[in-house]
């Protein structure tokens, strides 16, 4: 990570670029992501384990102003510490948008789920997606980011590198609104 180039546009969920630091021990690797992050666009973090959660760990889920896991234990402090440790590391590397995974407690934006481990979805953010909002940060999911604008593709490290996927020609303009916003 030290090696990326500065400023680094995106800051993204460390699960999409491939590592596996999900709740459950998974990933949930999109290749898009994962280019980023080989191109040097792309800086990744996990906030659940940097806020000192082991992977595995129980799945947890937003209730109101507080973070609770299925077990029933509060994880708010683990939580919100992470998502500072995370937003630390995105302002170092010159970070000004995210690509986070949908519906997570941490990462999801826009809609996530509602605190009763019951699939249901409300509206709302997770500690990290909140906190880059309220600094000012574009943030995407890995289902609402358009894909690379023509600047950012210019300023890739090894531009080359980067396939079509990553471009994503096919879908809405880079202008478009992001979550929450
Ligand atoms: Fe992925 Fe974010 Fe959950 Fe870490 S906290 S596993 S990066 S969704």
């Amino acid at each position: 990570m030290t090696d990326l180039p500065r400023p680094c546009r995106f800051v993204v969920s460390a699960c999409l670029a491939g590592l596996h630091c999900r709740y459950d021990g998974r990933t949930n690797h999109k290749p898009e992501v994962a280019e980023l992050v080989a191109s040097g666009l792309a800086v990744p973090v996990c906030p659940e384990e940097l806020g000192g959660l082991p992977t595995p760990r129980d799945p947890s889920e937003r209730r109101d102003d507080t973070v609770v896991s299925n077990a029933g234990r509060d994880v708010t402090a683990e939580f919100a510490a992470g998502a500072e440790a995370a937003l630390y590391i995105a302002e170092e590397y010159g970070c000004s948008a995210a690509i986070l995974k949908a519906r997570s407690p941490s990462c999801g934006c826009g809609r996530i789920y509602d605190g009763t481990f019951s699939r249901t979805l409300i509206e709302g953010n997770g500690l990290f997606a909140e906190l880059l909002l309220k600094k000012g940060f574009e943030v995407f999911t890995e289902e609402t980011w358009p894909g690379l604008s023509p600047e950012e593709r210019a300023s890739a490290t090894h531009p080359g590198g980067l396939s079509a996927s990553a471009s994503a020609p096919d879908i809405s303009p880079h202008t478009e609104p992001s979550c929450g916003r």
